[in-house]
């Protein structure tokens, strides 16, 4: 399905700002341009939600959630970043294993399987896509994935 990606992704935070019970800001970086991309829209749902639960389980208090998309080459690179207590350099690319889970303590008192980013790397890829980590522990964690992008505008455009 080609979809506006600007709009698919604004409607999944908006679903999240509504709901959220957390007092986490959560601050737009969107392009005013359109993108457009061919995508499964339910796992896409699937990965970005995870991303986010997760951003939302590790962010403090007052703390603030960025989302954004840039325009690489022929990818779209989305980024979604949070300041909670980050993941230790050693883990970032275990993180997108199954089950794999920083910590015991950390998994204990946070529920969830440790499928969430392994489903995710899955179906980025089957997407053609990239995801992966970045960490300052103590500071945050920025979880990017990128998307090939249709560069004409094939919705509508003859009917
Ligand atoms: P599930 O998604 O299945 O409910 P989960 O959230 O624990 O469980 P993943 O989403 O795969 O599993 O994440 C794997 C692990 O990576 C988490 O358990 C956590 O230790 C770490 N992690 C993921 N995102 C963040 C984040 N934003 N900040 C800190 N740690 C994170
Ligand atoms: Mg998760």
């Amino acid at each position: 399905e080609v979809v506006e990606f600007n709009r698919f992704f604004e409607r999944i935070i908006d679903r999240f700002e509504m709901s959220k019970s957390q007092t986490v800001e959560f601050i737009r970086l969107l392009p005013e341009q359109t993108y457009f991309v061919e995508i499964d829209t339910d796992k896409l749902t699937q990965v970005i939600d995870n991303i986010i639960s997760n951003a939302m389980k590790y962010s403090p208090d007052g703390g603030y959630i960025r989302f954004g998309f840039t325009v690489q080459d022929t990818f779209l690179k989305v980024m979604i970043s949070d300041d909670g207590m980050g993941i230790p350099k050693e883990n970032l690319t275990r993180i997108f294993d199954r089950f794999y889970r920083v910590d015991r303590a950390r998994a204990r008192s946070m529920g969830g399987t440790g499928l969430g980013l392994a489903i995710a790397k899955e179906m980025i890829q089957a997407h053609g896509g990239q995801i992966w980590a970045e960490s300052e522990e103590g500071q945050g964690t920025t979880i990017f994935f990128t998307l090939p992008y249709e560069l004409e505008d094939e919705v509508g455009e003859w009917d």
